[in-house]
């Protein structure tokens, strides 16, 4: 089982101002350098995490990196990536992936904190057939209140006749033929 371990460090508003970090952005950053890490060479969010685009970031570690969204579904709408380029989150070894996602709930609190909000969505499209658009594996935190109307389809269907049973086996065969079964 993948260890996970990161210290988040917080840091003032004035700090972060400093840095050029202002509002929500100072409210949780790591402060290391940007990371060297190769990248796919036109990947938009790769760009950002070697900072050749800009971004409003609110948390930098040694494997991740988060910043606000250019065009947010609420206010603190932030995205959470992994510093190293993978285009969809079956692509990352456990080891990576449980380093990525380790700061999630501290940075779900700090948003909800920041923005009064009540609730939050994680939200992982993993795939353009899944609405991904950047490919780049990102995890959504979207801000939520009871009356925001903010919804999705969510057109839940039943299974027939053993078909549950039936998909049950058939992922539980793939996951023993990946050997990620763990
Ligand atoms: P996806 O549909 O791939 O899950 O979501 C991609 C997200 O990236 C969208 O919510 C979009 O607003 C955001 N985004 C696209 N380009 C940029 C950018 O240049 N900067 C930032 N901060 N967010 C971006
Ligand atoms: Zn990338």
């Amino acid at each position: 089982m993948a260890q996970c371990k990161t210290t988040l460090r917080l840091e003032s508003a004035e700090q972060s101002a400093s840095r050029g970090v202002t509002g929500l952005a100072h409210l949780i950053v790591r402060v290391y350098g940007r990371s060297q890490l190769p990248h796919g060479s036109d990947c938009l969010f790769c760009k950002i995490v070697a900072g050749e685009i800009p971004s409003t970031s609110v948390l930098d570690t040694d494997h991740a990196f988060a910043f606000l969204d250019i065009n947010p579904l609420a206010a603190g709408h932030t995205l959470l990536i992994p510093k190293r380029h993978y285009t969809t989150i079956d692509e990352m070894a456990p080891d990576d992936l449980c380093s990525v996602i380790e700061p999630l709930a501290g940075l779900v609190s700090a948003v909800k904190s920041a923005t009064g909000a009540e609730a939050c969505n994680i939200l992982q499209n993993n795939g353009t057939a899944a609405g991904q658009v950047v490919m780049h594996v990102h995890f959504h935190i979207i801000p939520r209140s009871p009356r925001d109307g903010l919804g999705f389809r969510w057109n839940a269907g039943k299974y027939s006749e053993h078909q549950a049973e039936q998909v049950q086996q058939d992922i539980r065969a793939a996951m023993n033929k990946t050997g990620r079964n763990k």
